[in-house]
């Protein structure tokens, strides 16, 4: 089967062989993705002067309404969904969960917000501005909806999520998509935007969707148009530089890799509920999707004093999870998402070995219902570095599968200073029962990381996980991170707008605020 592209309003199947998307348990071929003859121009083109026209003329409670119907497609087959991302992702249930339902849920999450802003289609930023004794002469900031195509460029580990929480945010936006998922794990974005656009929900021309190669897509972009970028930091670097993006100052959001840490507080000693807390955070970020989240905890930093009873504890933990083929019931965790990946965290781990030395992960390995030959699995992975002060590569290696490195620091500001070793960060968690620690490690990561999650038992319960981006929150980092911006709850749309002054009599300004909606951000 190949997978058809859907663009200017037809499904077009893409020339030449293609690239083959497989199963990693398995090594099975499952579809084929080319663009090869695609008319990039041609699809921009259309999704400009059709879709955004269609979509701006909706109110933002209208725009909101579509959202919350999309959501309803996916829902009423997540079922399907799961089985495609067991299939071409390895996913167990809970992974596939976290994509599909957290895909499903953020469109929601944007439906009922944007219910919120009613029949507004542009937004006011911030109140008025005069310019002298005589306020007849005044300034108001408003934001209007690009005119151009947000052109949406995913990773592979979430091919749902990745989809959805981007559209979401341009949609209600009033700006149309040109999605392009990562070619290994396309499937199911495919077969989701498949089942949205029969349902009839989406106006002609708003959503967009390529399977395979961007080949020359970014030479037909214009200052109009947006890309918002997730994957790794080299790719983002080299999309960056592009001459068209550079030469038409083209909006460009990138989030990509990261080195998150975690942060056991002094305080919290075995038997303390953090440091169990702790300990369970840093299994789940290892094991979930098999380590290959962005925001997964890479280095674990623990008070000198309790890094043997941490270890300890976590190798007990890791020595129960169940890895191989996730058909069986008993697996907690999945494969790499394909060779090439598996290869890519094996490399990675040889070199982090030079620093650290394996507390798990040595030795015979074989996962459960499958052939080690023909899958992708690696073990869950626990390092320890002791020096890791004058270590390297632990701190700028980004090794996208079930490996974390713990590492004993001295002092808190020690602890601070390593986390910042990554370069700029999506998220530090913190785990500890003392309020001044709490306070002093929030001001002392906050710099070098866009979300920082502070722990404590009266939160143990409700917390939504270190990894998992909730869509109120805003997704990003400085500097390794991509030094984007995502979500947020309405600072997400400020993307998709141009915010501009007007300026002019007090009471056409007072009437242009009046119609716009007030998101105070
Ligand atoms: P990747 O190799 O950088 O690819 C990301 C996307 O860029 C894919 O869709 C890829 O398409 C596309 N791409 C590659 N070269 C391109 C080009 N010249 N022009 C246009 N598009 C191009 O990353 P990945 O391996 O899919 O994902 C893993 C990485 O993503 C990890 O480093 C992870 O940390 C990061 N990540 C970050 C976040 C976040 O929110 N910050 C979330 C998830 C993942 P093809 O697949 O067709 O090559």
């Amino acid at each position: 089967m190949k997978l058809r592209n859907y663009v200017s309003g037809q499904w077009i199947e893409g020339k030449g062989a293609g690239t083959a998307l497989i199963d990693p348990v398995t090594g099975e071929e499952l579809a084929r993705a080319s663009t090869e003859g695609l008319d990039y121009r041609a699809a921009l083109d259309y999704a400009r002067r059709v879709g955004g026209p269609n979509l701006r003329k909706m109110s933002f409670a209208e725009r909101a309404a579509l959202l919350g119907k999309i959501s309803d497609v996916l829902v009423a087959n997540k079922d399907k969904y799961y089985a495609i991302a067991r299939d071409n992702s390895g996913n167990t249930k809970i992974d596939a969960m976290i994509d599909v339902d957290g895909g499903s849920g953020t469109l929601k999450y944007y439906s009922a917000i944007g219910k919120g802003l009613g029949e507004a289609k542009y937004l006011r930023d911030g109140g008025f501005d005069r310019f002298g004794k005589d306020d007849t002469f005044q300034a108001v900031h408003i934001r209007v909806p690009l005119e151009g195509v947000a052109v949406h460029i995913n990773a592979f580990n979430f091919p749902s999520w990745g989809l959805w929480e981007k559209v979401a945010v341009a949609f209600l936006s009033g700006v149309p998509v040109l999605a392009k998922p990562a070619t290994a794990t396309a499937l199911l974005a495919h077969a989701m935007v498949e089942d949205v656009v029969k349902a009839g929900v989406v106006p002609e021309g708003a959503l967009s969707l390529v399977c395979g190669s961007a080949s020359d897509l970014l030479d037909h972009l214009d200052r109009r148009d947006a890309i918002a970028f997730t994957g790794s930091a080299e790719t983002a670097a080299k999309l960056r530089s592009h001459p068209n993006i550079i030469r038409n100052s083209i909006r460009f959001n990138a989030e990509a890799d990261s080195l998150n840490s975690s942060l056991l507080g002094p305080d919290a000693k075995p038997g303390a509920p953090e440091f169990d807390l702790f300990v369970r955070e840093v299994h789940r970020e290892m094991t979930v999707k098999a380590g290959q989240k962005c925001t997964a905890i890479r280095r674990a930093l623990v008070p000198r004093a309790l890094a043997d009873d941490v270890t300890e504890a976590l190798r007990q933990r890791i020595a129960k999870t169940v890895t191989g083929n996730p058909r069986n019931e008993t697996v907690t965790m999945g494969p790499i998402v394909d060779k090439v990946q598996q290869k890519n965290v094996l490399d990675g781990l040889a070199q982090l070995k030079r620093e650290a030395k394996a507390v798990t992960g040595e030795g015979a390995f074989k996962p459960v219902d499958a052939d080690p030959a023909k899958s992708a699995f690696v073990p869950p992975t626990l390092l320890r570095c002791d020096s890791p002060a004058g270590a390297r590569a632990v701190h700028e290696i980004e090794v996208f599968g079930p490996v974390s490195t713990l590492m004993p620091y001295d002092s808190p500001d020690e602890a601070f200073a390593l986390a910042a070793r990554g370069g700029g960060s999506l998220v530090a968690s913190v785990f500890t029962a003392d309020d001044a620690f709490a306070r002093e490690a929030v001001l002392g990561l906050g710099a070098s990381h866009g979300r920082v999650m502070v722990i404590d038992d009266a939160v143990g319960k409700l917390q939504t996980g270190h990894g998992i981006v909730m869509p109120m929150c805003v997704h990003g980092g400085p500097g390794r991170a991509g030094g984007g911006e995502e979500l947020g709850g309405l600072r997400g749309l400020r993307f998709y707008h141009q915010r501009l002054a007007v300026q002019g009599n007090k009471a056409r300004m007072a009437a242009l605020a009046a119609a716009a909606a007030e998101v105070g951000v």
